[in-house]
């Protein structure tokens, strides 16, 4: 089972979560419910009439969790990642390993141009399954597009980049459908 660690808890993140887990992958979210939703009211996320950016991080965090995903209420300070595999430090100093990260940082992607990952006008550049230069390292979200960020394209950064990892991990494309319950 692959190990996944998430770095920002907005939709971004916790889309990449939720996908994770639900496929049987380990997915541990940092971030401090600090994200630009609790700003918002969404009148635009498709199936959905409105919310206040506050009750929708409430229901998609419960939903992550309930999938199996961890979250924790904690800033990480700094990254690591190579061929072999990714590193996070923790704001107590402690050090977690995983084989996958994925950045989700919002505005200000610091641990991302820590990294050195190749950067445009203030965008981390990723390829289309939101693959940044470092090959076991994702950029998804606002991090990414910063000048056209929206909530539902975040969330769909997560999909991608959970897919791709999911993919990577079974050597063959994976994607999550389900049907509907049988009576
Ligand atoms: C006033 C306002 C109104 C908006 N209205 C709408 C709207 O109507 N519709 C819409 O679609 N979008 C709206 N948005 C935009 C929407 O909020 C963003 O598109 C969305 O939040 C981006 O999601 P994300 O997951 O990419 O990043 P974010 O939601 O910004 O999440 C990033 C998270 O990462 C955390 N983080 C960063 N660094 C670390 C670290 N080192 N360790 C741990 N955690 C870290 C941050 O604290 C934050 O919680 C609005 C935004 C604002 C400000």
């Amino acid at each position: 089972m692959s190990n996944t660690i998430v770095i920002g808890d907005g939709p971004g993140g916790l889309s990449a979560a939720l996908f994770l887990a639900k496929n049987g992958a380990e997915a541990h979210v940092y971030g401090q419910n600090e994200t630009a939703m609790n700003h918002a009211y969404l009148y635009n996320y498709l199936g959905i009439d409105e919310i206040s950016g506050t009750d929708f991080q409430a229901k998609a965090r419960a939903q992550a969790t309930s999938a199996g995903a961890s979250i924790h209420d904690v800033t990480v300070t700094a990254v690591s990642a190579d061929r072999e595999g990714v590193t996070a430090t923790l704001e107590s100093g402690q050090t977690i390993e995983a084989d996958y990260l994925i950045l989700s940082e919002g505005k200000n992607p610091e641990l991302g141009r820590s990294l050195g990952l190749d950067e445009d006008e203030g965008a981390i550049l990723v390829d289309n399954e939101r693959r940044s230069s470092e090959p076991r390292v994702y950029v998804i979200g606002r991090s990414a597009r910063p000048a056209r960020s929206q909530a539902i394209i975040s969330a769909g950064d997560g999909a991608k980049a959970a897919l791709d990892i999911l993919s990577r991990e079974a050597g063959k494309d994976v994607k999550d459908w389900d049907t509907p319950p049988k009576d």
